[in-house]
């Protein structure tokens, strides 16, 4: 459990400013959800909070330490993406383990840690199984769990359950929200819909124009949105 505070973050590419004075804390163990329209930088916060992306001036800190400069490895995080990115030539349990492997762990630890990962996520009848012969919301499980074996402090998702059909992603909602309350670990997760923001968060972050236009519950945004913006996302159903 880790928390994460970003100050002050600001990124231009060129001549564009996505993010403009971002100020924001996520409390551990917190599941913080951002939303906002498509293109409005959501991706591009994450990618920095994962140190894929750098930021143009501010400060990241994770786990009350600077980690701004720091590599992607060094920052004891897991992202997990919309699309799966999934080996299609391993099986369920070598993809879930590949981290692992690349790390040179022993096979045994490996074995038992992609059990007790499988076990979470009720994969484990599918362990030999390529993601080809799985389903969308299956595939989806994996790239979670090969983000859980690794036992980050911090997970970041992005649109993760986008690419399902409408019953899968409710399904989905209701999986990843018991998978916070299992793990207990600080969850960032990004989404543009509505839905997916009021019935996970703890805490919800509206971004629009690069800037926050407020933080709160669900229910304190719903009952009292700061801007007509905030109003209209959350107010209307998607
Ligand atoms: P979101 O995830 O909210 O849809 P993004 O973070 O993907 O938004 O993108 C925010 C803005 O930054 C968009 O205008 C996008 O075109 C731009 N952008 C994202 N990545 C790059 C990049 N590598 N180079 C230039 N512009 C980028
Ligand atoms: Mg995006």
């Amino acid at each position: 459990m880790a928390s994460v505070v970003l100050q002050n973050i600001r990124k231009d590419f060129g001549s564009l400013t996505v993010m403009n004075g971002v100020d924001l804390t996520v409390e551990a163990g917190e599941f913080c959800v951002f939303v906002g329209p498509s293109g409005c930088g959501k991706s591009t916060l994450l990618r920095m909070i994962a140190g894929l992306e750098t930021s143009t001036s501010g400060k990241i800190s994770i786990d009350g330490k600077d980690v701004t400069d720091a590599e992607p490895s060094a920052r004891g995080i897991a992202m997990v993406f919309q699309s799966y990115a999934l080996y299609p030539h391993l099986t369920v349990s070598e993809n879930i383990g590949f981290g692992l492997s690349l790390a040179r762990r022993p096979k045994a630890e490996i074995q038992e840690k992609v059990r007790q990962t499988a076990d979470i996520l009720q994969l484990s009848h599918l362990l030999d199984r390529k993601p080809k012969a799985l389903s969308g919301g299956q595939r989806q499980r994996v790239a979670i769990g090969r983000a859980i074996i690794r036992n980050p402090k911090v997970f970041l998702f992005d649109e993760p359950l986008s690419n399902l059909d409408a019953s899968l992603r409710s399904q989905m909602r209701m999986e990843l929200t018991e998978l916070h309350a299992k793990l207990g670990a600080t969850m960032i997760y990004v989404t543009h819909d509505q839905v997916e923001a009021m019935t996970m968060a703890d805490k919800i972050v509206v971004l629009n124009g690069g800037r926050i236009e407020q933080i709160g519950t669900p229910m304190s945004l719903y009952h009292d949105p700061a801007t007509p913006f905030v109003a209209g996302f959350i107010g209307s159903p998607k």
